[in-house]
Protein backbone atom coordinates (compact mmCIF):
# COMPACT_ATOMS: atom_id res chain seq x y z
CA UNK A 1 0.00 0.00 0.00
CA UNK A 2 2.43 2.54 1.04
CA UNK A 3 4.71 2.12 -2.15
CA UNK A 4 1.90 1.62 -4.36
CA UNK A 5 1.31 5.48 -2.88
CA UNK A 6 4.56 6.68 -3.86
CA UNK A 7 6.48 6.26 -1.28
CA UNK A 8 10.09 4.12 -0.87
CA UNK A 9 9.99 0.89 1.55
CA UNK A 10 11.94 -1.04 2.92
CA UNK A 11 11.02 -4.01 5.28
CA UNK A 12 12.92 -5.47 7.93
CA UNK A 13 12.20 -9.17 8.62
CA UNK A 14 13.58 -10.78 11.27
CA UNK A 15 13.56 -14.28 9.95
CA UNK A 16 15.84 -15.89 7.08
CA UNK A 17 14.34 -15.98 3.64
CA UNK A 18 12.99 -19.26 4.41
CA UNK A 19 11.04 -18.69 7.35
CA UNK A 20 10.21 -15.28 6.50
CA UNK A 21 6.16 -14.47 6.56
CA UNK A 22 5.77 -15.51 10.28
CA UNK A 23 2.35 -16.72 11.29
CA UNK A 24 0.53 -15.26 8.27
CA UNK A 25 2.54 -17.94 6.28
CA UNK A 26 0.52 -20.83 8.45
CA UNK A 27 -3.00 -19.15 7.30
CA UNK A 28 -5.88 -21.15 5.29
CA UNK A 29 -8.49 -18.41 4.97
CA UNK A 30 -9.75 -15.18 5.80
CA UNK A 31 -13.43 -14.25 6.98
CA UNK A 32 -15.44 -12.11 5.08
CA UNK A 33 -18.29 -9.88 4.87
CA UNK A 34 -20.61 -10.23 2.19
CA UNK A 35 -24.36 -9.09 1.23
CA UNK A 36 -24.41 -11.90 -1.47
CA UNK A 37 -23.30 -14.78 -3.19
CA UNK A 38 -19.33 -13.86 -4.64
CA UNK A 39 -16.75 -15.93 -6.13
CA UNK A 40 -15.44 -18.43 -3.89
CA UNK A 41 -18.03 -17.48 -1.03
CA UNK A 42 -21.54 -18.71 -0.98
CA UNK A 43 -24.99 -17.04 0.15
CA UNK A 44 -24.53 -13.85 2.20
CA UNK A 45 -22.64 -12.83 5.69
CA UNK A 46 -23.84 -9.52 6.20
CA UNK A 47 -22.23 -7.04 8.76
CA UNK A 48 -24.34 -7.32 11.37
CA UNK A 49 -24.33 -11.32 11.52
CA UNK A 50 -20.50 -10.87 11.34
CA UNK A 51 -20.75 -7.64 13.91
CA UNK A 52 -22.67 -10.14 16.39
CA UNK A 53 -20.42 -13.11 15.79
CA UNK A 54 -17.43 -10.98 16.68
CA UNK A 55 -19.41 -9.35 19.77
CA UNK A 56 -20.32 -12.95 21.34
CA UNK A 57 -16.79 -14.41 21.00
CA UNK A 58 -15.29 -11.79 22.24
CA UNK A 59 -18.07 -11.16 25.06
CA UNK A 60 -18.29 -7.12 24.52
CA UNK A 61 -14.63 -6.75 25.02
CA UNK A 62 -13.77 -5.21 21.20
CA UNK A 63 -14.08 -1.74 20.20
CA UNK A 64 -17.13 -1.86 17.49
CA UNK A 65 -15.85 1.37 15.52
CA UNK A 66 -13.05 -0.31 14.61
CA UNK A 67 -14.43 -3.70 14.65
CA UNK A 68 -16.72 -2.52 12.27
CA UNK A 69 -14.18 -0.84 9.93
CA UNK A 70 -12.57 -4.84 9.83
CA UNK A 71 -15.45 -6.03 8.60
CA UNK A 72 -16.76 -3.67 6.25
CA UNK A 73 -12.78 -3.82 5.02
CA UNK A 74 -13.36 -7.38 4.60
CA UNK A 75 -15.51 -7.07 1.95
CA UNK A 76 -13.37 -5.23 -0.63
CA UNK A 77 -9.63 -6.75 0.37
CA UNK A 78 -9.91 -9.91 -1.61
CA UNK A 79 -10.20 -8.01 -4.82
CA UNK A 80 -6.58 -6.54 -3.70
CA UNK A 81 -5.22 -9.27 -2.74
CA UNK A 82 -5.94 -11.27 -5.87
CA UNK A 83 -4.11 -8.53 -7.67
CA UNK A 84 -1.10 -8.91 -5.27
CA UNK A 85 -1.12 -12.59 -6.83
CA UNK A 86 -3.39 -14.08 -4.01
CA UNK A 87 -5.45 -16.85 -5.40
CA UNK A 88 -8.73 -18.08 -3.84
CA UNK A 89 -11.01 -21.29 -3.45
CA UNK A 90 -14.27 -22.60 -2.28
CA UNK A 91 -13.18 -24.23 1.15
CA UNK A 92 -13.34 -28.05 0.82
CA UNK A 93 -16.04 -30.38 2.16
CA UNK A 94 -14.13 -31.56 5.29
CA UNK A 95 -13.96 -27.87 6.70
CA UNK A 96 -17.16 -27.70 7.96
CA UNK A 97 -19.54 -24.67 7.85
CA UNK A 98 -17.25 -22.40 6.31
CA UNK A 99 -17.97 -21.88 3.06
CA UNK A 100 -20.38 -19.19 3.99
CA UNK A 101 -17.95 -17.04 5.84
CA UNK A 102 -14.06 -17.84 4.69
CA UNK A 103 -12.55 -17.67 1.57
CA UNK A 104 -9.77 -20.03 1.77
CA UNK A 105 -6.27 -19.27 -0.05
CA UNK A 106 -4.82 -21.81 -2.62
CA UNK A 107 -1.74 -23.33 -1.65
CA UNK A 108 -2.44 -22.20 1.91
CA UNK A 109 -0.39 -18.95 3.85
CA UNK A 110 3.09 -20.01 2.24
CA UNK A 111 1.51 -19.26 -1.48
CA UNK A 112 -0.16 -16.10 0.11
CA UNK A 113 3.44 -14.93 1.60
CA UNK A 114 5.52 -15.86 -1.47
CA UNK A 115 3.15 -13.62 -4.07
CA UNK A 116 2.85 -10.88 -1.21
CA UNK A 117 6.69 -10.84 -1.30
CA UNK A 118 6.95 -11.26 -5.56
CA UNK A 119 4.79 -8.87 -5.81
CA UNK A 120 6.19 -5.90 -3.28
CA UNK A 121 9.63 -7.27 -5.55
CA UNK A 122 8.32 -6.33 -8.56
CA UNK A 123 7.14 -2.99 -7.36
CA UNK A 124 10.29 -1.72 -5.85
CA UNK A 125 9.90 -2.83 -2.21
CA UNK A 126 13.24 -3.61 -0.80
CA UNK A 127 13.96 -6.29 1.54
CA UNK A 128 15.76 -7.21 4.55
CA UNK A 129 16.14 -10.93 5.83
CA UNK A 130 17.77 -11.65 9.17
CA UNK A 131 17.30 -8.06 10.12
CA UNK A 132 16.33 -8.12 14.05
CA UNK A 133 14.87 -5.18 15.01
CA UNK A 134 15.70 -4.73 18.67
CA UNK A 135 14.59 -1.08 19.33
CA UNK A 136 12.61 1.70 17.69
CA UNK A 137 13.53 5.54 17.83
CA UNK A 138 10.60 8.07 19.13
CA UNK A 139 10.71 11.32 19.82
CA UNK A 140 7.86 12.94 21.57
CA UNK A 141 5.51 10.38 19.94
CA UNK A 142 7.53 10.96 16.32
CA UNK A 143 9.15 7.86 15.10
CA UNK A 144 12.52 8.60 13.91
CA UNK A 145 14.56 5.31 13.38
CA UNK A 146 14.54 1.39 13.93
CA UNK A 147 17.74 -0.06 15.54
CA UNK A 148 18.88 -3.18 14.64
CA UNK A 149 22.08 -4.19 16.76
CA UNK A 150 24.33 -0.79 16.34
CA UNK A 151 22.99 0.24 13.42
CA UNK A 152 20.49 3.23 13.06
CA UNK A 153 18.36 3.29 10.10
CA UNK A 154 16.23 6.65 9.72
CA UNK A 155 12.63 6.47 7.82
CA UNK A 156 9.85 9.33 7.45
CA UNK A 157 7.46 6.85 8.89
CA UNK A 158 6.96 3.16 10.14
CA UNK A 159 4.46 0.25 10.34
CA UNK A 160 5.62 -2.35 13.36
CA UNK A 161 3.82 -5.53 12.15
CA UNK A 162 6.25 -7.57 13.85
CA UNK A 163 3.35 -10.03 15.53
CA UNK A 164 2.55 -10.66 19.17
CA UNK A 165 4.89 -12.55 22.10
CA UNK A 166 3.77 -15.60 21.91
CA UNK A 167 6.93 -17.20 20.69
CA UNK A 168 8.55 -15.67 23.85
CA UNK A 169 8.29 -18.68 26.31
CA UNK A 170 9.69 -16.27 29.14
CA UNK A 171 7.13 -13.46 28.46
CA UNK A 172 4.42 -15.99 28.06
CA UNK A 173 5.57 -17.80 31.57
CA UNK A 174 5.21 -14.74 33.58
CA UNK A 175 2.00 -13.85 32.13
CA UNK A 176 0.15 -17.04 32.82
CA UNK A 177 2.14 -17.23 36.01
CA UNK A 178 2.13 -19.90 38.90
CA UNK A 179 -1.45 -21.33 39.37
CA UNK A 180 -3.25 -22.63 42.22
CA UNK A 181 -1.45 -26.45 41.93
CA UNK A 182 1.93 -24.58 41.83
CA UNK A 183 2.21 -24.99 38.13
CA UNK A 184 3.90 -23.07 35.46
CA UNK A 185 0.94 -23.49 32.86
CA UNK A 186 3.03 -21.91 30.24
CA UNK A 187 5.64 -24.07 30.28
CA UNK A 188 3.22 -26.75 28.92
CA UNK A 189 2.08 -25.00 25.78
CA UNK A 190 3.08 -25.24 21.70
CA UNK A 191 3.48 -22.63 19.90
CA UNK A 192 1.40 -23.28 16.28
CA UNK A 193 3.60 -20.44 14.52
CA UNK A 194 6.94 -18.72 14.22
CA UNK A 195 9.51 -18.56 16.45
CA UNK A 196 10.93 -15.11 15.42
CA UNK A 197 7.26 -13.58 17.19
CA UNK A 198 9.28 -12.76 20.60
CA UNK A 199 7.46 -9.64 20.96
CA UNK A 200 10.76 -7.40 20.98
CA UNK A 201 8.86 -4.65 19.72
CA UNK A 202 5.96 -4.20 21.68
CA UNK A 203 7.99 -4.25 24.69
CA UNK A 204 10.53 -1.92 22.90
CA UNK A 205 7.33 0.00 22.68
CA UNK A 206 5.74 -0.06 26.24
CA UNK A 207 9.16 1.09 27.40
CA UNK A 208 8.75 4.14 25.22
CA UNK A 209 5.42 4.69 27.10
CA UNK A 210 3.16 3.76 23.85
CA UNK A 211 -0.47 2.88 24.68
CA UNK A 212 -0.99 -0.51 25.19
CA UNK A 213 -4.26 -2.66 24.55
CA UNK A 214 -5.09 -6.14 26.19
CA UNK A 215 -4.45 -8.84 28.79
CA UNK A 216 -1.09 -10.35 28.27
CA UNK A 217 -2.71 -13.98 29.01
CA UNK A 218 -5.27 -13.75 26.33
CA UNK A 219 -4.74 -15.27 23.12
CA UNK A 220 -5.93 -17.40 20.77
CA UNK A 221 -4.95 -20.77 22.12
CA UNK A 222 -6.22 -24.14 20.29
CA UNK A 223 -5.87 -27.68 21.55
CA UNK A 224 -3.33 -29.37 19.34
CA UNK A 225 -1.70 -32.93 19.33
CA UNK A 226 0.70 -32.88 22.49
CA UNK A 227 3.25 -34.75 19.74
CA UNK A 228 3.10 -31.21 18.35
CA UNK A 229 7.01 -29.54 17.82
CA UNK A 230 7.14 -26.52 19.97
CA UNK A 231 7.46 -24.17 16.77
CA UNK A 232 5.82 -24.01 13.89
CA UNK A 233 3.88 -27.20 14.11
CA UNK A 234 0.81 -25.44 11.87
CA UNK A 235 -2.63 -25.95 10.97
CA UNK A 236 -2.28 -29.83 10.65
CA UNK A 237 -1.44 -30.49 14.36
CA UNK A 238 -5.27 -29.02 15.17
CA UNK A 239 -7.79 -31.75 16.05
CA UNK A 240 -11.21 -30.92 15.26
CA UNK A 241 -12.49 -34.21 16.52
CA UNK A 242 -13.94 -32.13 20.26
CA UNK A 243 -17.50 -31.85 19.18
CA UNK A 244 -18.09 -35.21 17.60
CA UNK A 245 -16.99 -36.88 20.98
CA UNK A 246 -15.71 -36.16 24.62
CA UNK A 247 -12.79 -34.27 26.23
CA UNK A 248 -11.43 -35.68 29.27
CA UNK A 249 -8.72 -34.29 31.48
CA UNK A 250 -5.63 -36.14 33.39
CA UNK A 251 -8.13 -37.09 35.99
CA UNK A 252 -10.39 -39.34 33.22
CA UNK A 253 -13.15 -36.34 33.99
CA UNK A 254 -15.33 -34.64 32.14
CA UNK A 255 -14.99 -30.41 32.21
CA UNK A 256 -16.65 -28.36 29.45
CA UNK A 257 -19.59 -28.86 27.04
CA UNK A 258 -18.01 -30.64 23.97
CA UNK A 259 -21.21 -29.33 21.69
CA UNK A 260 -21.56 -25.65 23.07
CA UNK A 261 -21.40 -24.23 19.17
CA UNK A 262 -20.28 -25.12 15.50
CA UNK A 263 -16.64 -25.98 15.50
CA UNK A 264 -15.09 -22.79 14.50
CA UNK A 265 -16.93 -20.29 16.26
CA UNK A 266 -15.67 -22.52 19.61
CA UNK A 267 -12.26 -24.12 18.60
CA UNK A 268 -10.21 -21.71 20.14
CA UNK A 269 -11.65 -21.73 23.55
CA UNK A 270 -10.31 -25.47 23.69
CA UNK A 271 -6.62 -24.48 24.74
CA UNK A 272 -7.12 -22.26 26.71
CA UNK A 273 -9.62 -25.09 28.91
CA UNK A 274 -7.13 -27.41 28.39
CA UNK A 275 -4.41 -24.62 29.57
CA UNK A 276 -6.62 -24.77 33.17
CA UNK A 277 -6.51 -28.60 33.52
CA UNK A 278 -4.20 -30.55 35.48
CA UNK A 279 -0.55 -30.92 33.87
CA UNK A 280 -2.23 -28.48 30.53
CA UNK A 281 -3.68 -31.74 29.38
CA UNK A 282 -6.50 -33.05 27.75
CA UNK A 283 -7.99 -36.21 25.85
CA UNK A 284 -10.23 -36.51 22.95
CA UNK A 285 -12.49 -39.46 23.14
CA UNK A 286 -14.13 -40.40 19.58
CA UNK A 287 -15.75 -43.74 18.53
CA UNK A 288 -15.80 -45.16 15.11
CA UNK A 289 -18.91 -43.11 14.25
CA UNK A 290 -17.31 -39.31 13.88
CA UNK A 291 -14.73 -41.17 11.16
CA UNK A 292 -14.93 -38.77 8.32
CA UNK A 293 -16.53 -36.26 9.77
CA UNK A 294 -13.36 -34.06 11.25
CA UNK A 295 -10.24 -32.92 9.14
CA UNK A 296 -8.01 -35.87 9.68
CA UNK A 297 -4.88 -34.71 11.53
CA UNK A 298 -0.96 -34.81 10.84
CA UNK A 299 -1.32 -37.84 13.48
CA UNK A 300 -2.90 -40.88 13.29
CA UNK A 301 -4.94 -41.18 16.98
CA UNK A 302 -4.48 -43.66 19.38
CA UNK A 303 -6.89 -46.77 18.60
CA UNK A 304 -8.30 -49.38 20.64
CA UNK A 305 -10.65 -52.21 20.30
CA UNK A 306 -11.95 -51.74 23.96
CA UNK A 307 -12.12 -48.12 25.74
CA UNK A 308 -10.21 -50.03 28.94
CA UNK A 309 -7.55 -50.64 26.43
CA UNK A 310 -7.75 -46.86 25.18
CA UNK A 311 -7.48 -45.55 28.59
CA UNK A 312 -3.95 -47.60 29.03
CA UNK A 313 -2.66 -46.68 26.18
CA UNK A 314 -3.38 -42.96 26.83
CA UNK A 315 -2.00 -43.47 30.67
CA UNK A 316 -5.50 -42.44 32.26
CA UNK A 317 -7.24 -45.06 35.12
CA UNK A 318 -9.58 -47.43 33.16
CA UNK A 319 -11.96 -47.13 36.16
CA UNK A 320 -12.34 -43.55 36.39
CA UNK A 321 -12.64 -43.48 32.83
CA UNK A 322 -14.93 -46.25 32.08
CA UNK A 323 -17.38 -44.60 34.82
CA UNK A 324 -16.91 -41.47 32.96
CA UNK A 325 -17.79 -42.77 29.69
CA UNK A 326 -20.37 -44.89 30.97
CA UNK A 327 -22.22 -41.62 32.62
CA UNK A 328 -21.66 -40.13 29.60
CA UNK A 329 -23.27 -42.29 27.60
CA UNK A 330 -26.06 -42.86 29.59
CA UNK A 331 -26.83 -39.70 29.64
CA UNK A 332 -26.98 -39.14 25.53
CA UNK A 333 -30.56 -38.06 24.07
CA UNK A 334 -29.90 -38.91 20.40
CA UNK A 335 -32.35 -37.04 18.50
CA UNK A 336 -31.50 -36.44 14.81
CA UNK A 337 -27.94 -36.32 14.38
CA UNK A 338 -26.83 -33.56 12.52
CA UNK A 339 -22.99 -31.66 12.11
CA UNK A 340 -24.20 -29.28 10.12
CA UNK A 341 -27.02 -27.42 12.85
CA UNK A 342 -27.22 -27.17 16.65
CA UNK A 343 -28.85 -30.19 16.26
CA UNK A 344 -31.11 -31.97 18.92
CA UNK A 345 -28.41 -34.89 20.36
CA UNK A 346 -28.16 -33.51 23.90
CA UNK A 347 -27.29 -35.28 27.27
CA UNK A 348 -29.84 -35.18 30.61
CA UNK A 349 -28.83 -35.09 33.80
CA UNK A 350 -25.15 -34.74 33.63
CA UNK A 351 -22.58 -31.84 34.36
CA UNK A 352 -21.11 -30.48 32.29
CA UNK A 353 -23.99 -31.04 29.68
CA UNK A 354 -23.17 -31.83 26.14
CA UNK A 355 -25.56 -30.04 24.78
CA UNK A 356 -25.45 -30.45 20.87
CA UNK A 357 -24.19 -33.95 18.87
CA UNK A 358 -24.57 -35.63 21.87
CA UNK A 359 -23.93 -39.77 21.07
CA UNK A 360 -22.60 -42.22 22.81
CA UNK A 361 -19.35 -43.20 22.28
CA UNK A 362 -20.08 -46.94 22.02
CA UNK A 363 -18.65 -48.25 18.07
CA UNK A 364 -15.32 -49.25 18.04
CA UNK A 365 -12.59 -49.00 17.30
CA UNK A 366 -12.16 -46.10 19.72
CA UNK A 367 -9.32 -43.43 19.07
CA UNK A 368 -8.48 -40.87 21.84
CA UNK A 369 -5.67 -38.06 20.97
CA UNK A 370 -3.33 -36.28 23.83
CA UNK A 371 -4.06 -32.78 23.40
CA UNK A 372 -1.72 -29.61 24.51
CA UNK A 373 -2.65 -25.74 24.41
CA UNK A 374 -1.35 -24.32 21.40
CA UNK A 375 -1.05 -20.56 21.02
CA UNK A 376 -1.48 -19.00 17.70
CA UNK A 377 -1.40 -15.43 19.18
CA UNK A 378 -1.23 -13.22 21.89
CA UNK A 379 -3.91 -10.33 22.50
CA UNK A 380 -1.75 -7.74 24.21
CA UNK A 381 -1.08 -5.08 21.77
CA UNK A 382 -0.55 -1.30 21.33
CA UNK A 383 -3.42 0.74 21.22
CA UNK A 384 -4.81 2.34 18.04
CA UNK A 385 -7.21 4.17 15.82
CA UNK A 386 -8.85 3.76 12.75
CA UNK A 387 -5.95 5.69 11.02
CA UNK A 388 -3.69 2.44 12.69
CA UNK A 389 -1.73 5.31 14.84
CA UNK A 390 0.23 3.98 17.48
CA UNK A 391 -0.92 6.01 20.66
CA UNK A 392 1.17 8.05 23.18
CA UNK A 393 -1.03 9.25 26.33
CA UNK A 394 -3.67 9.16 24.20
CA UNK A 395 -2.12 11.19 21.70
CA UNK A 396 -1.83 9.42 17.94
CA UNK A 397 1.53 9.42 16.22
CA UNK A 398 1.71 11.62 13.18
CA UNK A 399 4.26 8.41 12.05
CA UNK A 400 3.98 5.55 13.67
CA UNK A 401 1.40 2.93 12.46
CA UNK A 402 0.69 -0.36 13.62
CA UNK A 403 -0.90 -3.73 11.91
CA UNK A 404 -1.58 -7.12 12.34
CA UNK A 405 -1.38 -9.26 16.12
CA UNK A 406 0.40 -5.87 17.66
CA UNK A 407 -2.59 -4.47 17.64
CA UNK A 408 -5.38 -7.61 16.78
CA UNK A 409 -6.25 -6.83 20.81
CA UNK A 410 -8.15 -3.70 19.92
CA UNK A 411 -10.82 -6.06 17.93
CA UNK A 412 -10.17 -8.91 20.04
CA UNK A 413 -10.18 -8.96 23.71
CA UNK A 414 -10.33 -12.28 24.32
CA UNK A 415 -12.43 -15.35 21.91
CA UNK A 416 -11.78 -15.93 18.31
CA UNK A 417 -13.59 -16.83 15.48
CA UNK A 418 -11.80 -18.40 12.12
CA UNK A 419 -9.99 -16.40 10.09
CA UNK A 420 -10.62 -13.04 11.88
CA UNK A 421 -7.14 -12.55 12.38
CA UNK A 422 -6.49 -12.45 8.85
CA UNK A 423 -9.17 -9.53 8.53
CA UNK A 424 -7.78 -7.41 11.31
CA UNK A 425 -4.27 -7.57 9.65
CA UNK A 426 -5.15 -6.96 6.02
CA UNK A 427 -7.65 -4.30 7.24
CA UNK A 428 -5.07 -2.76 9.34
CA UNK A 429 -1.85 -3.63 7.32
CA UNK A 430 -3.60 -1.53 4.23
CA UNK A 431 -4.58 1.40 6.28
CA UNK A 432 -1.10 1.45 8.33
CA UNK A 433 0.67 1.70 4.57
CA UNK A 434 -1.87 4.08 3.32
CA UNK A 435 -1.26 6.36 6.41
CA UNK A 436 2.68 5.82 6.51
CA UNK A 437 3.00 6.69 2.28
CA UNK A 438 0.88 9.49 3.45
CA UNK A 439 2.91 10.77 6.62
CA UNK A 440 6.32 10.05 4.69
CA UNK A 441 5.20 12.26 1.43
CA UNK A 442 4.06 15.14 3.68
CA UNK A 443 7.26 14.60 6.06
CA UNK A 444 9.35 15.23 2.64
CA UNK A 445 7.14 17.83 1.30
CA UNK A 446 7.88 20.00 4.30
CA UNK A 447 11.47 19.09 4.37
CA UNK A 448 11.81 20.21 0.22
CA UNK A 449 9.19 23.56 1.33
C1 LIG B 1 -0.93 -22.22 12.63
C2 LIG B 1 -1.66 -20.93 12.41
C3 LIG B 1 -2.79 -20.91 11.61
C4 LIG B 1 -3.50 -19.73 11.43
N1 LIG B 1 -4.57 -19.75 10.60
C5 LIG B 1 -5.26 -18.62 10.38
C6 LIG B 1 -6.31 -18.59 9.42
O1 LIG B 1 -6.61 -19.55 8.71
N2 LIG B 1 -7.00 -17.41 9.29
C7 LIG B 1 -6.68 -16.29 10.02
O2 LIG B 1 -7.35 -15.29 9.88
N3 LIG B 1 -5.64 -16.29 10.88
C8 LIG B 1 -4.93 -17.42 11.09
N4 LIG B 1 -3.86 -17.40 11.94
C9 LIG B 1 -3.53 -16.12 12.60
C10 LIG B 1 -2.73 -15.28 11.63
O3 LIG B 1 -1.54 -15.94 11.32
C11 LIG B 1 -2.40 -13.90 12.19
O4 LIG B 1 -3.54 -13.24 12.61
C12 LIG B 1 -1.72 -13.02 11.12
O5 LIG B 1 -0.89 -13.78 10.29
C13 LIG B 1 -0.92 -11.95 11.79
O6 LIG B 1 -0.12 -11.25 10.85
P1 LIG B 1 1.05 -10.32 11.39
O7 LIG B 1 1.62 -9.68 10.19
O8 LIG B 1 0.58 -9.49 12.50
O9 LIG B 1 2.10 -11.34 12.04
P2 LIG B 1 3.09 -12.37 11.34
O10 LIG B 1 2.51 -12.91 10.09
O11 LIG B 1 3.50 -13.35 12.39
O12 LIG B 1 4.33 -11.49 10.93
C14 LIG B 1 5.18 -10.91 11.87
C15 LIG B 1 6.52 -10.77 11.23
O13 LIG B 1 7.37 -9.96 12.02
C16 LIG B 1 8.66 -10.54 12.05
N5 LIG B 1 9.30 -10.02 13.27
C17 LIG B 1 8.99 -10.28 14.56
N6 LIG B 1 9.77 -9.56 15.38
C18 LIG B 1 10.58 -8.82 14.59
C19 LIG B 1 11.61 -7.87 14.85
N7 LIG B 1 11.96 -7.53 16.10
N8 LIG B 1 12.24 -7.30 13.79
C20 LIG B 1 11.92 -7.64 12.52
N9 LIG B 1 10.95 -8.53 12.22
C21 LIG B 1 10.29 -9.10 13.24
C22 LIG B 1 8.42 -12.03 12.04
O14 LIG B 1 9.53 -12.75 11.60
C23 LIG B 1 7.25 -12.12 11.06
O15 LIG B 1 7.68 -12.24 9.74
C24 LIG B 1 -3.09 -18.56 12.10
C25 LIG B 1 -1.94 -18.56 12.87
C26 LIG B 1 -1.21 -19.75 13.02
C27 LIG B 1 0.03 -19.74 13.87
Amino acid sequence: MAREAGASVLLLESAPREWRGGNSMHVRNLRCMHEAPQDVLVDAYPEEEFWQDLRKVTGGATDEKLARLVIRASSTCRDWMRRHGVHFQPSLGGTLHLSRTNAFFMGGGKALVNAYYRSAQDLGVKVRYNAPVDDIEVQQGHFMAAHIGGERIEARACVLAAGGFESNREWMREAWGQNERGEWPADNFLIRGTRFNQGVLLKAMMGQGADTIGDPSQSHCVAIDARAPLYDGGICTRVDAVSLGVMLNRQARRFYDEGEDFWPKRYAIWGRLVAQQPGQIGYCIIDSKAIGRFMPPVFPGVKAQTLPDLARQLGLDPSAFGQTLEDFNGACRVGTFDHTVLDDCHTEGLAPAKTHWARPIDTPPYYGYALRPGITFTYLGLKTNEHAAVHFAGRPSDNLFVAGEMMAGNVLGQGYTAGVGMSIGTAFGRIAGGQAARAALEGAAHETA
